[in-house]
C-alpha cells in the first residue's frame, strides 16, 4: 500500500494542478493520494490559497475523486495554520465537515514591528528578525513558544496529522540558532510528545525539507523519531510534495529508516480511519 497525504497544488504554492499530482501518483503506483493545499489565511500571503478559491478547490478534488475512483483513492484535505492571536478560530467550522482529513502546522510564530506575521521557515534572516522583534532576541523563548503552539493545536483542535513537527530547525543548519541536544530543547519536544500521546493526532515523517535541500535529514530529527518509537506513538510518512518528482522522493528510504529505528508499523489514513500497515 503506497500513500501520500501531504500534497500541494497550484491552488497554493505547489507547481502542478490537482489532476497532474494525481496522474503523478498513478505513475509512481500510489494507492492513496491525499491533496492538502495550504488553506486560506486571515491575511495576505503568496503561498496559501486565496479565500475565494476554497470552494472551487474542494469541488475540484471531489470531482477528481470520482473520476479516478477505480484507479486510485483521492482524498480531500488541507494543510491549515495555527496562528498566534487567531489560533484556528479564523477557519470556518463548516470547512472541516467537507474534508476527509487535515494537517495542522505552525509556520507563523509572531508579528514583526511593522505588524506583519513572520514564519519560522522562510529564511534565516526572517527568523533572526522575527526572534528579535517578537522575543527580544531570545531564541529559547521563541522555540519554546513554537512547541507550545503545537501543543495547543493538538490539544484543542486535534488535527488528523501534525505537520513537520520540528520545522523550526529548518534554518538552524550548523546549530547557528540553537542546539537540539540542549535539555530545554529536548524538554519542549518531550512535552509535545506527551500531549500527542494523549490524543489521536498522528505524527508524519516528512521528507519535504530534505528533498528541497533545506535540511540534511527529515522532519522530525532521528533522535525525535526514536522518542516517538519509545512512547509507542503512531507515525505516518509524507512527501510534502510541491511537484510531481517529490512524490517519489525517498519513499523506500524513509520507511527503511523507521524500520531501523524499531518501528514495526506505519499508519495510513484511508479517508475514514487510520490503519496500521506492517513495514
Ligand atoms: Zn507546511
Ligand atoms: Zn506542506
Amino acid at each position: 500500500m503506497k500513500f501520500n497525504l501531504h500534497t500541494h497544488t497550484d491552488y497554493c504554492d505547489g507547481t502542478k494542478k490537482v489532476k497532474e499530482m494525481i496522474e503523478g501518483a498513478l505513475k509512481y503506483n500510489y494507492d492513496i493520494i491525499g491533496i492538502s493545499s495550504h488553506g486560506p489565511l486571515p491575511f495576505e500571503s503568496d503561498w496559501t490559497m486565496p479565500k475565494d478559491r476554497l470552494k472551487d478547490y474542494i469541488k475540484e478534488v471531489n470531482k477528481l475523486k470520482k473520476v479516478y475512483e477505480n484507479r486510485i483513492k483521492v482524498l480531500v484535505g488541507l494543510e491549515l495554520d495555527y496562528i498566534p492571536d487567531f489560533k484556528m478560530e479564523y477557519i470556518d467550522k463548516e470547512i472541516f465537515n467537507e474534508l476527509d482529513y487535515w494537517i495542522g502546522s505552525v509556520h507563523f510564530l509572531g508579528k514583526n514591528k511593522n505588524g506583519d506575521y513572520w514564519t519560522v521557515d522562510y529564511n534565516e534572516k526572517e527568523l533572526r528578525k522575527g526572534v528579535e522583534d517578537s522575543f527580544e532576541g531570545n531564541i529559547k523563548k521563541a522555540v519554546e513558544t513554537y512547541y507550545k503552539y503545537l501543543e495547543e493545536m493538538v490539544e484543542i483542535y486535534h488535527p488528523t496529522i501534525l505537520g513537520h513537527l520540528d520545522l523550526i530547525k529548518k534554518n538552524n543548519g550548523n546549530s547557528n540558532f540553537f542546539n537540539e541536544n540542549e535539555k530545554w530543547y529536548r524538554d519542549a519536544v518531550f512535552s509535545l510528545l506527551e500531549k500527542i500521546k494523549k490524543g489521536n493526532t498522528v505524527i508524519e515523517l516528512n521528507t519535504g525539507g530534505k528533498y528541497r535541500g533545506y535540511t540534511l535529514d527529515y522532519y522530525p530529527s532521528n533522535w525525535i523519531l526514536k522518542e516517538i518509537k519509545d512512547r509507542n506513538i503512531p507515525i505516518t510518512v509524507s512527501r510534502d510534495a510541491h511537484d510531481v518528482k517529490s512524490l517519489n522522493y525517498d519513499y523506500e528510504e524513509s520507511i527503511r529508516l523507521l524500520t531501523m529505528m524499531g518501528f514495526k508499523n506505519i499508519s495510513c489514513f484511508d479517508g475514514e480511519k487510520w490503519k496500521e500497515l506492517k513495514i
